[in-house]
Order: structure tokens, then sequence, then C-alpha cells
């Protein structure tokens, strides 16, 4: 049980609160960031959130009055020295936050961690890690049932119901616990519309979206007895479609939909460097695979980002004999 007196203490003896998140963030990120917002907001506290990357527009209609901003050096350096608090939400790393990263260590806001993800970090001054939890949503959710269930109004149940739909892959990955419905089954009751937000999020996507799915399927390769498969998607497929990247959440899982196949990697060109997804099945460690190229995540869903490394064939032999390699090691 994380140490949530503890976590209320803060949030009472302190007045203003940053709260940010990963690059290109998530339901789980940008739920997290919008329950706690509205939470702090009710209990009279100065609050701002402050986000790396845009919010997805699949996500949008969850910052109903569009109060996330988007950082901005000059706009952002003086405030984050002024505000008491900083929570930084679903991520183990401040390299997560990129351009931030420096911004945030290099000042005396008291930092605080409140995510789910394996082995965080050494960043922030206070963590509330639970790697047992489906979502950081999950925890938010047990604190504030915990200490302020009343708060727990439809404008807060909507984004943490969010949040562990996207992160539990719509009730299915190993952590949908009893615990877990019954949490979900109160967000209901307080007003969060399953197929509503089902809806938003998954299927109102940009034709140009399902057009890059479709570039994107036919360049999956199967290795390794076909227990592994990988997937590319190039700048130029981007141009080409017109979408963008976060369209690409969840194509990785297509991988993992093929019939014998343990271990999924998922290569995407970046305008500087490129990004690998590593998803698997059953017990196989991705976050360790993901760990190995300075990146990490959960057991079955990882990532890591190459800043300023070309996307070429050199580097995909060497993911992916890591990853054969990995496998075999594992006896499968
Ligand atoms: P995705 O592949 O969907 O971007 O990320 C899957 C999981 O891996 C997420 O939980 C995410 O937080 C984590 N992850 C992705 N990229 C990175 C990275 O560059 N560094 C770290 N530490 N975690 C990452
Ligand atoms: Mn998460």
């Amino acid at each position: 049980m994380l140490n949530f007196n503890l976590l209320d203490k803060i949030l009472v003896e302190n007045n203003s609160f940053i709260i940010t998140t990963h690059v290109n963030p998530d339901a789980d990120a940008i739920g997290a960031e919008l329950a706690f917002y509205r939470m702090l907001k009710i209990i009279k506290k100065e609050v701002k959130i402050i986000n790396y990357s845009s919010t997805p527009y699949n996500l949008e209609f969850l910052d109903t009055d569009k109060i996330i901003e988007k950082y901005c050096l000059e706009i952002h350096k003086d405030l984050i020295n002024s505000y008491d608090v900083i929570l930084t939400l679903d991520m183990n790393s401040i390299k997560r936050t990129v351009k931030m990263a420096d911004l945030i260590l290099n000042s005396n806001i008291k930092k605080v961690c409140i995510d789910h993800h394996q082995n965080p970090e050494e960043f922030a001054d206070y963590y509330f890690v639970d790697t047992q939890a489906s979502a950081t949503c999950e925890i938010i959710f047990d604190f504030l049932f915990s200490f302020y269930p009343d708060l727990i109004t439809k404008d807060i149940a909507i984004p943490l119901y969010a949040g562990i739909m996207t992160d539990t892959g719509s009730f299915r990955f190993s952590r949908t616990t009893p615990k877990l419905h019954r949490d979900v089954a109160f967000l209901i009751e307080k007003g969060a519309d399953p197929f509503d937000i089902y809806d938003k999020i998954y299927d109102q996507s940009k034709f140009s979206k399902v057009k890059l799915l479709g570039k994107a399927l036919n360049t999956i390769e199967l290795i390794y007895n076909g227990k592994i498969g990988f997937m590319t998607i190039t700048q130029d497929d981007f141009n080409v479609t017109q979408a963008i990247e976060s369209d690409t959440d969840n194509f990785v899982n297509f991988i993992l939909s093929i019939e014998g196949v343990l271990f999924g990697i998922l290569f995407i060109e970046l305008p500087n460097g490129f990004k690998a997804s590593f998803r698997s099945k059953g017990e196989i460690p991705a976050d360790l695979v993901a760990k190995n190229f300075g990146g990490g995540g959960h057991r079955n869903a990882s990532g890591a980002r190459f800043y300023n490394q070309k996307l070429d064939k050199n580097i995909i032999d060497q993911i992916l004999n890591y990853s054969i390699n990995f496998l075999q090691s594992l006896g499968k």
C-alpha cells in the first residue's frame, strides 16, 4: 500500500502545483493529469498542466476546458521555479519530459513521482510508485477513493476510466483484477460511459491513420520461427498518408495478434531519430529488452527512443539479434 497519508500531506501543505507527463502522452497520462488537476482545483489550489507534447487529437475530448499547456521555455522557465510542487505522472524517468527535464532537475520545486512503471530512476523527492497497478489512473483512483471519494464526480470519473481502459488493453491485460473491475464499476456509476469513451479514443480515427496502418501492416516480417515479428514505419509513410506519430498507438499489437508470435517490435522513424516499441506475451520481460537500449516500460509493453540516430539496417539487425538471443536465453 502506498503512503497516501504522505501524498495527502504534500497536497494539503502546498499551494501551487505543476502537473506534467511523458512525451507523446497516452490516455493514462492525460487522464491522470486531468483527474489530479480537477481534484486540486476543487480543493482551491493553483494548478497548471504543462506537457512537452501536444495532446493527441483523440484525447482532446478529455480536456474539455483546454487547460493543458504545451511546454515553451520562455513562458514556463520562471514558472517552474515559482511553483511549490511538480507532479510527474505516468513516467519513471525524467528524460521522458525531453526538453523540460533539465529545467525541472535544476529547479528547487518539490518533485513528486506517481507512476506504475518498473525501476523508477532517481529524480524525485517523493515516490508513489506501484508497479502492480494497471495504470497511473488506478493509483490516483485509489488515493481519491480513500481520501476524497466525494470528489469523484463525472468530470474526474471520465479521465480515470479512460486511463484504466487504455492501459489494460480494454480490460484484458494481466493486471485486470476483480478489484479493478469494482473500481471501474464505481467510475461508471459516477458517469463514465464505456461506449462513449471507447468510441472517442479508438473509433473516431482520421482516415490518414487507417491508411498508415495499412502501410505498416504490409511491412510485417516474421523471424525466429515466427516467434518474433516486426513492423517498420518511415517518415515517408507519414508524409504520404499525412498521419502523425500518435496515430501509431496500438499498431504494434497487430504483430502480437499473429498466431505463434511471442514478441513484437515496431520501428518508427522520427524527424530526429527513431523509436522502438516492444510488446511481449506472458512472462517475457519486454522491459529488459528496452532497458538494454536505454528505454524502459512494463513487462509486456516497453519502448526506447534513439535520438539523432538513423533507422538503418544495421541498427535494426542489432535490435532483432538482441531480441532473438534474449528469447533464446529464456528458453523460448
Ligand atoms: P510505447 O511503445 O507504447 O510508446 O510504450 C510502451 C511502454 O514503454 C510505455 O509504458 C512507456 O512508458 C514505455 N516507454 C516507451 N518509450 C520509452 C522510453 O524511451 N523510455 C522509457 N523509460 N520508457 C519508455
Ligand atoms: Mn500508464
